[in-house]
This record gives structure tokens, sequence and C-alpha cells, in this order.
């Protein structure tokens, strides 16, 4: 197989030799510390019976180590630039398979379906271009793919909200999306320098298991969500006048207070302080009322 190329060396060497600049636009800074690959790679749970869904496989550091560790790897990268040097470093890994395209355009369920037969998991493992982290996640979730774990890099910011509990600054609409889908963790903190180039922010490693079914009972997913995008629409006013904002009129708006004592939440409360569990009962209620 073809030699590791979580160097710096033997990174610029590669990128050297194929005459290659990176593109800030895509989010191209690849990892050259092997420690920060095992640490991503440990906490997929991979065996010889998994597969590694990997987005934006870049020059293929870290698709070298899914390839020997799970029994099949699948990576989507966007830029055609990459492929002769992908061709190069994945040599020696036939389970390791590249194919071109837009991540957010890409057909998930059928590519999974297509490519990972007989394989009896599968976990999503990537070092994530940073300008479109959110999206990509969203698009994992909201699709209900069958995945295992999704273990990524993102920036930390990012991964501090989607671990968020109740209560802090952090926690948000991000919090309750990602929450309501799976578990979160924060594996590591890696800091800038493990990258060429570096970016200017710290990333953390965020291990996200993916639930078997979400942990409140929610009837409409849609409106739940919407609920919860509405009572942080403007973080320093309260669950009553987010609401009120978004749901009622002057003349309907006299209801909410008792809407609210119905689902059990004070109306002078904050966004940022209502559970998940408190989201689903105040979405029960309001979807009674409103539909
Ligand atoms: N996995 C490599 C590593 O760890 O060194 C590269 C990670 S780099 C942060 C992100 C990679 O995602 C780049 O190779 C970039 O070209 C690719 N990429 C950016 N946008 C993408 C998209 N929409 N779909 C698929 N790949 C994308």
């Amino acid at each position: 197989a073809a030699l590791d190329i979580a160097s710096p060396k033997r990174t610029n060497d590669l990128l050297r030799k194929h005459n290659l600049t990176l593109k800030k636009s895509l989010g191209q800074n690849f990892l050259v510390d092997p420690n920060i690959l095992n640490k991503i790679v440990s906490a997929a749970d991979l065996d010889a019976s998994k597969g590694a869904l990997e987005i934006g496989p870049g020059i293929g550091a870290l698709t070298q180590q899914l390839a020997k560790i799970a029994g099949r790897v699948v990576a989507v990268e966007i830029d055609q630039r990459l492929l002769p040097l992908l061709q190069e470093t994945l040599e020696g890994y036939p389970q390791a398979t590249v194919v071109l395209g837009d991540v957010l355009k890409v057909d998930l369920r059928a590519l999974i379906k297509e490519q990972f037969q007989g394989v009896s998991k599968i976990s999503v493992v990537a070092n994530l271009p940073y300008y479109v982290t959110t999206p990509i996640l969203m698009k994992l979730l909201e699709e209900k793919l069958p995945l295992e774990h999704i273990v990524v890099m993102i920036q930390k910011e990012v991964a501090d909200r989607m671990a968020a509990p109740p209560g802090g600054k952090d926690y948000g609409s991000l919090s309750i999306a990602v929450q309501y889908y799976c578990e979160p963790e924060i594996v590591t903190i890696v800091p800038h320098t493990v990258f060429i180039p570096q970016p200017n922010v710290d990333s953390a490693v965020i291990k996200l298991t993916v639930r078997e079914r979400p942990p409140v009972e929610v009837e409409d997913e849609a409106f739940f969500f919407d609920v919860v995008q509405a009572s942080f629409t403007q973080r320093r006013k309260t669950i009553y006048n987010n609401l009120a904002a978004k749901y009622f009129t002057k003349e309907t708006k006299p209801q909410l207070e008792g809407l609210l004592h119905e689902a059990g939440i004070e109306p002078s409360r904050r966004g940022e302080t209502l559970s998940m569990e408190e989201y689903a009962r105040l979405s029960r209620v309001l979807a009674r009322h409103l539909n």
C-alpha cells in the first residue's frame, strides 16, 4: 500500500508534485497529524464488517487510515483536481472508492445502498469543509440515513453549540436539532497547527451517535423545529415575546399566556432555558391550538 501521508513533509511533497494549490473556498485544510487521525478513526468504532462514508477526502490522509480498519470506504470529493492524487495515495486499498460530487447534491441514500452492500453498519467519518459544516450535518440527520455514528472534525465553536445543554449561551436551535437525532460527545479539541494550511479557528472532533428513536415525542417534526427556531429568534427576548411575534396577532395574543401555562412553561422564561422535553410539550400544545 501507499505510504501514510499524514505528515507536513509528505503532504507538501505531494501537493508540489501534483502542482496543486489549495482552495480556501472549498475549505481545504488538510490534516497532517497521525495522532489526531488516530483519535478520529478510533472514535468511529470501525471494524472489517463495517463501512465508512467520508466527506471530502482531500489527498487521502484520513481515507488511508479508514481503509486500514473498515471493510469498505467510500469518499465523496467535490474537487476533481484531487482525483489523480487520491489514486496515488489510495493505491493498495481496493476497499476504498472515491466518488466525485458535491455531498450536498448527491443522493446519499442511493449511494449507501449501491456502495455498501453486505456491510453491517455505516458511519460518516470526516474532516469537514468548514464553510458547509452545518448544511452537511443537517442533511445527514434530516434524511435519516442508516448511520451508526457521525464522527467529524468541525470548528470548536460549532461543536460546542451542538453538544450544549440547556441554560447557556451555546444552547440554541442547532443543539436541539442535533440532540433530537443523536447523542453528541466531544472527543477532543484540536489546535489549528495540525492542518496545512492552518485555519484561523480551533477545531474539535465530535462524535454523534445516531439514536434509534427521538428522545421526545413529537407529532409534527417540522412544526417542532419551527417552534424551536422561533423561540430563539431574539435570544434576549422572552419565550412569550418570540412566540407572539411568530404565531399570534394582536387579537389572538391574549391566548398565548394560557397556552404556555398549559405546557407548564412560565411566559417570562427565555428560549435558552427550555429543555427539549419542554419544547416538545410546547409544540404539541401550540399545534393543537393553531391548526
Ligand atoms: N480529509 C482530508 C483531510 O483530513 O486532510 C481533507 C479535509 S478538508 C478540511 C475538506 C475537503 O472537503 C476538501 O478536500 C474539499 O475539497 C472537500 N469538499 C469541500 N466541499 C465539498 C462538498 N460540497 N462535497 C464534497 N467535498 C467537499
